[in-house]
C-alpha cells in the first residue's frame, strides 16, 4: 500500500526494524523444490508456472534448503523418507516455515492403513499451515501463502507485545 494513502500525503510511518523484517520476509517466502508424490505436480509445478504465477507474490522455489524459508511438503511420508524429510528441514536457515500439502502430508491421506506411512508430517516436523484435499489445486496452495504470510506478520506483532508486558 502507498505510504500516502496509508497515512496522507508527506506524512512518515514510524514502525519497528522487527516488524519491517517480518513483513519483507512474509512478501519474499522462498520454498524448497522438493516433492514426494503426485502433489508435487499440482502444487509444485503447476503453482510455479505461469496460470497460477506464484512469483508475483515473491514465493519463489530453491534447489537448495540452505535458501529455502518454506518446506512444501507434498506427498506421502513414509518412514524411510521421514528421515530424509527431517534432515532437509535441519538444514533450512531460522526462521523456517512448513505446509503439509494435501490428505498425506496432513494425516497420512488413502494410504494411512499402510504400516509404514507417517500419520502426517507433523509427526516429524512442525507444520504451519495444512491444505486439504487430493490433491489440493494450486489455488488452494496459493491460500495457505496467503494464511502463512498473515500469521508471520502476527508473530511480529506477538513478540512486541509480549516485550512490551515484560517491560512493564
Ligand atoms: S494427497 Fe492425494 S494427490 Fe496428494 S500425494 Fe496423497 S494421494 Fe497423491
Amino acid at each position: 500500500m502507498a505510504l500516502d494513502k496509508l497515512t496522507g500525503e508527506n506524512s512518515m510511518l514510524f514502525i519497528k526494524s522487527e516488524q519491517l523484517f517480518d513483513f519483507a520476509r512474509s512478501n519474499s517466502l522462498w520454498y524448497m523444490s522438493f516433492g514426494i508424490a503426485c502433489c508435487a505436480i499440482e502444487g509444485l509445478m503447476s503453482a510455479s508456472g505461469p496460470r497460477f504465477d506464484f512469483d508475483r507474490m515473491g514465493v519463489f522455489f530453491r534447489n537448495s534448503p540452505r535458501q529455502a524459508d518454506v518446506m512444501i511438503v507434498a506427498g506421502t511420508v513414509n518412514k524411510k523418507m521421514a528421515e530424509t524429510v527431517k534432515r532437509l528441514y535441519d538444514q533450512m536457515p531460522e526462521p523456517k516455515w512448513v505446509v503439509a500439502m494435501g490428505a498425506c502430508a496432513s494425516t497420512g491421506g488413502p494410504f494411512r492403513e499402510y504400516p509404514n506411512v507417517v500419520m502426517g508430517v507433523d509427526k516429524i516436523v512442525p507444520v504451519d499451515v495444512y491444505v486439504p484435499g487430493c490433491p489440493p489445486r494450486p489455488e488452494s496452495v496459493q491460500y495457505a501463502f496467503l494464511e502463512l504470510q498473515k500469521k508471520i506478520r502476527a508473530k511480529a506483532g506477538e513478540r512486541l507485545a509480549a516485550r512490551r508486558d515484560n517491560d512493564q
